[in-house]
């Protein structure tokens, strides 16, 4: 089996597997002030390190790290968190983009209902619309919650740009980025970032299911600009009540740290199989939905009239794994708001593969993906336009 879907999950690395396999013989909660409890709190703690190091630029003195249950959980953190922070609200402007993950969008369609009005700045071409986020600052801006790295176009958005300019106008705007495709993919630290709060997830850098994190600068602490979204026995310092996962949380922690120091070579490999790949489909008159600035890890084709769904079961029978959109959306009968938003039609959308690397991945995977596109190019029929 050939592993080309890295965006929908990735498989555990050995430092998630080792720091798991020590916090599994670690029972106690680490809420209780006895020693097997302690031994689980320490557990957490480093852990915290771990990923807050993966942050990098000192995030540690800057922020704090909040464990959750997944992504969209720290995200809803954030959004919920902001939202019914202020009791006071002068500004209700939520500013956004229109390519965001569902963990985004569904919580922002909620605010809406509950009033806050909410912009979508456009993404077509895989760039954010500048000129768009200019037009949308002439009211003030509560919070602005702008993805990182796009999970099905791979595109990497001037999310620092976006927020320069907002908090130029509004210093009291906080700001949230999804960075959970872009978290150890593309460099960045929360403060060349200018974000406030940051989501993570674990199971996009080879740790297990079921962690997610999010990052609060102190500044957003102090003022007090965030209430807690899940309430109850007050754990995670009072931001997230509810038993921790400590052997997710420990798993996060060891797959940050064995993938930190090596992410520089990593990701050239990533790169440099991507770009080859890009090459090769291209030949073979695949169409290349490159953003203007992308990660390294994300591949995005459209095929000439065949259906996604029908290329990816016929890739999987050749033993390749790919994606005919983000692995939460796949289940979905209307196209993926974020191609949509890209510049696909509804057509094109409808033959689109994402094809995601990791760093197991290798050249003579490559050659057996441009093997499977060819044997599905010739065999497979093609659908009236
Ligand atoms: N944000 C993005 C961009 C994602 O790709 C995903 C998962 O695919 C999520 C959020 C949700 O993360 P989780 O699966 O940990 O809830």
């Amino acid at each position: 089996m050939i592993y080309l879907d890295h965006s929908a999950t990735t498989p555990l690395c050995e430092g998630a597997r080792q720091a798991m396999a020590e916090a599994m013989a670690c029972f106690g909660n680490p809420s209780s002030l006895h020693a097997e409890g302690l031994r689980a709190q320490k557990l957490l703690e480093q852990a915290r390190r771990q990923v807050m190091q993966g942050l990098g630029g000192h995030a540690e003195r800057q922020g704090e790290l909040f464990f959750t249950s997944c992504g969209t959980e720290a995200t809803s953190l954030a959004l919920f968190g902001t939202a019914y922070a202020k009791k006071r609200r002068e500004a209700c402007r939520i500013i956004t983009t229109d390519s965001e993950h569902p963990s985004v969008s569904q919580a922002l369609a909620r605010l809406s209902e509950d009033g806050f009005e909410i912009v979508r700045i456009p993404t077509r071409g895989g760039a954010l619309d500048m000129a768009a986020l200019n037009a949308a600052l002439d009211k003030p801006v509560l919070l602005a919650s702008m993805m990182m790295v796009n999970n099905e176009t791979g595109a990497r958005y001037d999310v620092e740009e976006a927020f320069r300019r907002i908090k130029a106008k509004y210093p009291e705007a906080v700001t949230h980025c999804d960075a959970v495709q872009g978290f150890l993919k593309t460099p960045f630290t929360p403060m060349t970032l200018g974000a406030d709060l940051i989501t993570l997830s674990g199971h996009k850098v080879h740790a297990p299911k079921g962690v997610g994190a999010l990052y609060v600068s102190k500044k957003i602490l102090t003022a007090k600009r965030l209430v807690p979204f899940l309430v109850g026995g007050g754990q995670e310092r009072g931001m997230r009540s509810g038993t921790e996962n400590v052997i997710g949380i420990a798993g996060f922690g060891g797959a940050v740290a064995e993938l930190s120091p090596r992410i520089k070579e990593e990701l050239a490999a990533m790169e440099s199989l991507r770009s080859e790949a890009e090459r090769r489909v291209r030949d073979m008159g695949i169409a290349v939905n490159t953003p203007v600035c992308h990660a390294p890890h994300i591949l995005h084709i459209t095929l000439p009239h065949i259906k996604s769904e029908t290329m990816l079961h016929f890739l999987s029978s050749e033993g390749l794994c790919v994606s005919s959109g983000s692995a939460c959306s796949s289940h979905a009968s209307h196209p993926s708001d974020a191609l949509l938003s890209f510049g696909l039609s509804a057509h094109e959308a409808d033959c689109s593969l994402r094809i995601s690397l990791g760093r197991e991945n290798t050249p003579s995977d490559i050659d057996a993906l441009c093997r499977g596109l060819q044997a599905g190019l010739d065999r497979l029929v093609r659908i009236k336009h």
